[in-house]
């Protein structure tokens, strides 16, 4: 008896089901198990992987975007030293032509002639056309390039330029103060900077130790 009450109830069920198939209805919403809203100790280790893929909640992804910092561009820098503006001929009215040929007109001393090559002595070399200190003794290293080298200059006071010149791409020196052609800049230098300022002796003067620029001509 309980069978076949149980098979015509299944039969019945099946055929709900069939028919149910244009309107179904009573059986839409089964959010049933995946709530299983409080299961004591339901697989604790899928857990979480569940409540990662069903948990609507964003990863918190927006809480990594800071917020804009305006950079204090208006930094203490130090104040740009004047620049020296002379005419060409009151520049060569004060430099001797091979200093005037090197350092207005970029020309360059022959390797291992300069005064300055193998000169190790402790003090400031400064620039020769304005005076401004450009180097320190204890920054200068015999490079064997046939020119003075330095691995450092004094802070702002050398710039850098991009010289295209004699068909090879180098990076130029100048005094920042009056636009005196220095030399070259390589990447080949010692630590703690791996840079070597090659410079020209006739584009320096040098300040022994003791000794304040401004003493030196
Ligand atoms: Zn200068």
């Amino acid at each position: 008896m309980k069978n076949a009450v149980f098979t015509v109830a299944l039969a019945v069920a099946l055929a709900g089901c069939g028919s149910g198939e244009h309107s179904p209805a009573p059986a839409a919403p089964e959010p049933g198990p995946p709530r299983a809203a409080a299961p004591a100790k339901a697989e604790p280790s899928r857990q979480p992987v569940h409540h990662v893929n069903i948990n609507p909640q964003p990863e918190p992804a927006a809480k990594a975007v800071q917020p804009i910092q305006h950079e204090p561009i208006m930094k203490p820098t130090k104040v740009a030293p004047a620049k020296i503006v002379k005419t060409e001929a009151e520049w060569r009215a004060t430099l001797t032509p091979e200093e005037y040929r090197i350092l207005r007109q970029k020309g360059t001393e022959r390797a291992f002639t300069g005064k300055y090559d193998h000169h190790f002595k402790d003090g400031t070399y400064v620039c020769k056309a304005c005076g401004t200190p450009l180097f320190l003794s204890e920054t200068k290293y015999n490079s064997g390039c046939g020119w003075p080298a330095f691995y450092k200059s004094i802070d702002n006071t050398v710039d850098v330029m991009r010289d295209a010149s004699l068909g090879m791409v180098r990076i130029e020196i100048t005094c920042k103060k009056c636009n005196g052609h220095l030399g070259h800049i390589f990447d080949d230098g010692p630590n703690p900077t791996g840079l070597r300022y090659c410079v020209n002796s006739a584009s320096m003067d040098f300040i022994p130790a003791g000794k304040k620029p401004g003493a030196a001509k």
